[in-house]
């Protein structure tokens, strides 16, 4: 059992265009999964240094100016918008990231409800609707405390931007869960990481369609394994909801009650408090999925093998196990 909290910062709300898929209001949904007794906190905006251990400081100068140009609605490409606001408001979402996961270390596991998301944005570009990553900015700045971050990125798109911040270090156990031959076609099996940081990501792409047991197998038998020889510091889960069977986007099958045991699973391999960081999601059942997540943090259970994987993602997995040596 586990203590919980949960980041919500109002000024998110200011980075919004009600007619794009990620909008205030999907956030306003998943919000409202969060259980009435975890406790609520508002965070600081990141520093630009912080922010710069990520990013080409000359990105972020760009961006500031075109946001700072933008009357109401800009884009940055066919995907991503911005409003006046969106640097602001991306330095909170950072800031909420590196919240989260300085709760975590503090002992109690911890949910940064934040857009715009972040787990494609590069080093010097905006892309997939992503300004600032979050989750790489949290990582990168607790690493100056820690030694070792693991980071589950279980989204239905590649966090490409997540994996190539940390591409060559062994600091850093990257793995992703994501939909194959889908945006941003990156995260193919035999991306396993460079120099020092070989093998130290782990993408396992699933079929469009895959359910819960093929998830609880890659969990099961690659990531459990991969984070316990791990023993990370850190634990940190890119938490993209867009997996979820009705999402408008992504075309996994998960219910929101999948959520609990494969939140379940990453608490018992980590054995440190989580530290959850928002990136898609955008369906109805967005806020059940997190009721869901929340009592696999606070909630003992069982976790049941949930049937037979597809033969596609058992071939993925026993292709991962060779590779990364994996019991
Ligand atoms: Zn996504």
């Amino acid at each position: 059992m586990g203590r919980c909290c949960a980041i919500i910062d109002p000024i998110c709300a200011d980075h919004d265009n009600p007619s794009h898929p990620e909008c205030n209001a999907r956030l306003v949904n998943a919000c409202s999964g969060i259980p009435r007794d975890v406790a609520l906190l508002a965070p600081e905006p990141a520093l630009r240094e912080d922010v710069e251990r990520v990013h080409d400081p000359r990105y972020l100068s760009w961006l500031e100016q075109r946001c700072a140009a933008t009357a109401t609605l800009g884009w940055l490409d066919s995907d991503t918008y911005i409003t006046r606001r969106s640097f602001d408001v991306a330095l909170h979402a950072a800031g909420a990231a590196i919240a989260a996961v300085e709760r975590s270390i503090g002992g109690e596991h911890c949910f940064a409800f934040v857009r715009p998301p972040g787990h494609h944005a590069e080093f010097d570009r905006a892309m997939g609707f992503c300004l600032i990553n979050n989750v790489a900015v949290a990582a990168k700045k607790v690493l100056e405390n820690v030694d070792t971050i693991a980071i589950v990125d279980w989204d239905a798109h590649h966090g490409n931007g997540t994996q190539n911040s940390f591409y060559g270090t062994d600091r850093v156990l990257y793995c992703s869960v994501h939909q194959e031959h889908f945006f941003p076609y990156s995260g193919t099996v035999d991306e396993v990481g460079a120099g020092a940081g070989k093998g130290y990501t782990i993408n396992a792409p699933l079929q469009a369609g895959s359910t819960i047991a093929d998830y609880y197998h890659v969990f099961s038998e690659i990531f459990v394994p991969a984070i316990e020889r791990f023993s990370p510091d850190v634990m940190i889960v890119s938490a993209g909801q867009d997996i979820l069977f009705d999402d408008p986007i992504g075309r996994m099958r998960i219910r929101p009650v999948d959520f609990e045991p494969l939140t379940r699973m990453l608490v018992r391999a980590a054995g440190v408090p989580l530290a959850l960081v928002l990136e898609g999601g955008y369906s109805p059942s967005h806020g059940a999925a997190v009721q869901h997540i929340f009592a696999g943090l606070t909630s003992d259970g069982t976790v049941n093998a949930p049937g037979i994987p597809s033969e596609r993602t058992q071939k993925i997995v026993s292709w991962l196990k060779s590779e990364h040596r994996l019991p």
